[in-house]
């Protein structure tokens, strides 16, 4: 028959535990501030907010719209975005376009930041990569900043024109114009085409 061993003061060594684990993460902590203090490590913060920290271009943070190479919105106001936005926070309204070719673009397009869940739905809605995510991260602000992206806003941001200079054009439009790149898409056979 088995039996267990039970301590006859289960409470002192939990409390030698305790103490013993404190002190053992006390110690990490004292060595780890030594070593960067005397410059023998190399710290992994940061100095925020006069250094800013360079996330990925995957990155998901504050929507920017893309232009066409003539400077005009690429967005085709096809409403697929605000369909798949889960936070119901973008705002269109279609306006028809002179360009036949074009069909119709967005009069009004607009995002509520403060709704919105950075959850990238949108530029993965979009058919002619008319809205991305850019590497903006730092948003905060006081409540009465405008938290509503307005068309004219999402067109010419000021970190995307530091990032990206006045062009802001479609990935689409770059890839297209870059023989290395068309090169490299595969071909695509489309079964029933007649073709
Ligand atoms: S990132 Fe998500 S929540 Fe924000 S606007 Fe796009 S789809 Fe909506
Ligand atoms: S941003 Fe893209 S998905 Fe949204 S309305 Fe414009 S073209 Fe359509």
């Amino acid at each position: 028959m088995g039996y267990i061993n039970v301590s006859k003061d289960p409470q002192k060594s939990l409390k030698n535990g305790y103490l013993a684990t404190t002190l053992l993460g006390l110690g990490q902590t004292i060595s780890v501030f030594a070593k960067q203090l005397l410059k023998l490590e190399e710290s992994v913060t940061i100095q925020w907010p006069e250094v800013e920290y360079q996330y990925s271009e995957r990155f998901k943070g504050a929507h920017f719209l893309t232009k066409r190479p003539d400077g005009q919105v690429r967005c085709t106001a096809c409403f697929l975005c605000a369909t798949n936005c889960p936070a119901q926070c973008i705002t269109i309204v279609a306006g028809q376009s002179s360009d036949k070719g074009i069909e119709k673009f967005p009069l009004r397009f607009e995002i509520d930041i403060l709704r919105c869940v950075f959850c990238g739905y949108c530029e993965e809605a979009c058919p002619v990569d008319a809205i991305r995510l850019g590497s903006e991260y730092s948003m905060a602000g006081l409540p009465e900043q405008k938290w509503v992206y307005t068309k004219d806003y999402l067109l010419n941001r000021p970190e995307n024109k530091k990032r990206l200079g006045d062009k802001q054009i479609s990935k689409k439009e770059e890839n297209v114009k870059d023989p290395s790149v068309e090169s490299k898409l595969p071909h695509i056979h489309r079964t029933g085409s007649g073709h």
